[in-house]
């Protein structure tokens, strides 16, 4: 079965090396299973007519029923093409051909009726359409425009063009290679699915989606292969896990020890939110099985995630192991540092602080305690990965902002320890269930679903440039009552020098508003050296500044509870998930906070849904999905380095219901038969077998 999806596309017929070597290069179309699974982006509605007075020239394609009144070859050389004219009760159009011309002149009858289709274009005030696809009609009008009524149109490239594959070449090729070998099609769902899912099978879905008669054979073939494709993808996920729960043990974390205790009956400020320790009893419990860990962590900005990371960390070091905690910037590995300086103060755990900018010395300091056993916890960037930074015994990594991470740098931290540490992946950046399903389908999920208990919800507004003045009058209001404000200013590639243009004019309008020495501002944007940026973060840390103007590098990792106003400028600029995360930014205090978003005057269609979506909710995951829908799937950071997401057919915004029942169902099988052993499941072991031949699950994790 799978070497008829395998067989080289040369060897079709009509195929020879040339337009082989083309589909490969132009549209990675390289066998028979490929060429099949090159879905038509669309269907020409083939029973619809038009009449010549209803064509525009914007019409993609217009199809028209006219009498032929002439034909003629005129011109010479490379000007010599056929010109006819046909009428209808509307007006006349013209057709025109530049090759074959004497073949189809042959055929062309005046004062016949036929269907002309193809894409209009107006030339001397003249509707034209140029190398029309051209049939006699008939009385039925869906039977004379061919067997077709809902024609594929698939994407084609000008090199293609050269090798006569525009859509319609490459329609062709797809109809020889079903109408040859359609039927060595063989189906990999079992009975069972297709009928509790009323699936069709196999073959004839391929038949239908790329040649349906109607808009119902259409959906039943596009349903079975999208189906297809999710349910293989949760199999292999699934089938993935249960691989590394049997092949991988995990340390035992046994002792809830002195280290634990200590931290949480005295060191620890605040009680923990049920969701906290829920989560806790998550952790706690996958480190007691001996199987190794590996679980995400979701939880919006300020829900506490640190606090959870560090208490499993503890536990960890009660059972004799080391940590580490991997951001993905300097700025959010030293704010965790110092996040931990602040909860664990000096003299009980030892822990350190390892980025790019660590001296040489420091770093030989830090190895050496490393591999000697007396730092507990290394913070870090992406240094941590490096060969050279050995642990004596690493048993939990924690890595935050996962999806900025590839999933070869996961694979470096486990080969860290023989056997492999647990893994808690933190993210802020909530993930839409199903996109987390598909990402990161491999692991287990927590969700912190809380803030904790007095927080108040920070209110948001959205103002255009016109209330500006309000809009400083009421950051002096908020500084008077000694409440410290961020400004940010978008800073994007492309317009960087415009932009730091805007945030300079800014900064003036800001001196002139908010002078000394009644107030004080903090600047800092990507210009600046790593140290003035620090010392700058600094001053409005410590509270010696009130208002920070600063381009997005405070997007992650800045916690200064006294700050209670996020000011965004040009907010119509950033994205949804942007936008939550500066947000967070503020209500990290007792205070009541505010996000204010400032726009212009104009604003596209998402833009004004982004900004309305931010002023009516503060829930990160609502946001996540309204980003997704509004963005799609694809510009998802982290889908390029998972792969998962190569999706031929399925849409993870539109198929989210189809996606679920592939997921339970693959998770019934599983339950039912882990190891596809059981006669019904013949198939599917066997499907699986061959799409995943030569990969090796250890090196996924
Ligand atoms: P996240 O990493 O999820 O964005 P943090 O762990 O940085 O959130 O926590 C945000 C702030 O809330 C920190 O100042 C932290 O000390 C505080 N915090 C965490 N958990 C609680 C809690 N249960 N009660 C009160 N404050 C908490
Ligand atoms: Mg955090």
């Amino acid at each position: 079965m799978n070497e008829f999806f395998e067989t080289p596309i040369e060897y079709l017929k009509g195929v020879g090396v040339a337009r082989a070597t083309a589909l490969k290069k132009e549209l990675g179309i390289a066998s028979y299973g490929d060429l099949l699974q090159y879905f038509p982006f669309k269907y020409i509605d083939r029973t619809r007519f038009y009449k010549v007075k209803e064509a525009s020239a914007e019409m993609p394609y217009v199809q028209i029923i006219a009498r032929l009144t002439q034909k003629e070859i005129i011109g010479e050389k490379a000007a010599r093409r056929l010109v006819a004219a046909a009428q209808d009760d509307t007006g006349q159009i013209e057709l025109v051909w530049f090759q074959g011309i004497a073949r189809v002149f042959d055929n062309l009858m005046v004062g016949k009726a036929y269907v002309f289709f193809g894409k209009p274009t107006f030339f001397n005030n003249k509707l034209q359409i140029a190398h029309p696809e051209t049939e006699l009609y008939s009385a039925n009008p869906t039977k004379s425009s061919g067997s077709q009524a809902l024609q594929p149109a698939y994407n084609s490239t000008e090199k293609l063009k050269k090798f006569l594959l525009d859509s319609k070449g490459i329609q062709k090729l797809v109809a020889v290679l079903l109408e040859q070998y359609g039927r060595n099609i063989n189906e990999n769902l079992p009975d069972y699915l297709l009928e509790k899912h009323r699936l069709i099978d196999r073959a004839k879905a391929f038949q239908q989606i790329h040649f349906p008669a109607d808009f119902g054979q259409l959906k039943e073939a596009s349903k079975r292969l999208k189906f297809e494709e999710l349910f293989f993808l949760q199999l292999k996920l699934l089938k993935n896990k249960i691989f590394k729960t049997q092949q991988f043990k995990g340390n035992i974390f046994g002792n809830v020890g002195n280290f634990f205790n200590e931290f949480y009956n005295h060191k620890l400020p605040f009680a923990l939110t049920s969701a906290q320790k829920r989560t806790l009893k998550e952790i706690r419990f996958d480190t007691q099985k001996g199987v190794q860990m590996n679980r995400l962590l979701q939880g919006d900005v300020g829900s506490g995630k640190t606090v959870v990371a560090l208490m499993s960390i503890l536990l960890a070091i009660d059972n004799g192991f080391q940590a580490c905690m991997m951001a993905p910037t300097e700025i959010l590995a030293s704010q965790h540092y110092q996040s931990l300086k602040q909860l664990l103060g000096e003299g009980f755990v030892e822990f350190a602080l390892l980025t790019g900018s660590t001296s040489k010395k420091e770093r030989r300091i830090i190895h050496e305690n490393l591999e000697s056993g007396k730092l507990h916890i290394l913070v870090g960037t992406h240094a941590l990965i490096e060969d050279k930074v050995q642990f004596k015994n690493l048993g939990f990594v924690v890595i935050d902002e996962q999806h900025r991470f590839g999933v070869e740098q996961r694979a470096k931290l486990w080969r860290k320890n023989s056997i492999p540490p647990h893994i808690l992946v933190m993210t802020a950046t909530p993930i839409p269930r199903t996109l987390a399903m598909t990402l990161y389908g491999d692991l287990d999920v927590s969700v912190i679903d809380e803030l904790p208990a007095g927080r108040k919800p920070i209110e948001t507004k959205h103002f255009y440039e016109s209330s500006r003045l309000r809009v400083f009058g009421f950051m002096k209001q908020e500084i008077a009552k000694g409440r410290q404000v961020y400004v940010v200013y978008p800073l994007i590639k492309e317009s960087e020098k415009l932009d730091l243009k805007n945030l300079m004019d800014g900064i003036e309008v800001m001196s002139r508003e908010f002078p000394l020495p009644d107030y004080r501002i903090s600047i800092v944007h990507g210009q600046l050296a790593a140290a003035d940026k620090a010392f700058e973060m600094q001053r409005f840390v410590k509270g010696e500044t009130q208002i920070m103007v600063a381009t997005t590098v405070i997007e992650v990792g800045v916690n200064v509870p006294n700050a209670s106003v996020m000011i965004i400028e040009n907010a119509e600029r950033f994205g949804l998930s942007q936008l939550h995360q500066l947000r967070g930014r503020v209500g990290r205090g007792a205070e009541q906070s505010y996000c204010i978003l400032m726009s212009s005057q104009k604003l596209s269609k998402d833009g004004r849904t982004r900004l309305e979506t931010m002023v009516q909710t503060n829930d990160g995951f609502e946001i996540a999905e309204i980003d997704l829908q509004l963005r799609g799937p694809g510009n998802i950071e982290g889908k390029q380095q998972s792969g998962v997401l190569d999706l031929k057919i399925a849409n993870l915004v539109e198929d989210q219901p189809i996606l679920l029942k592939a997921r339970q169902a693959v998770e019934a099988i599983f339950e039912e038969d882990p190891q596809l052993l059981l006669p019904k499941n013949q198939l599917l072991q066997q499907h699986f077998a061959e799409k995943t031949q030569g990969l090796s699950w250890n090196k996924i994790s």
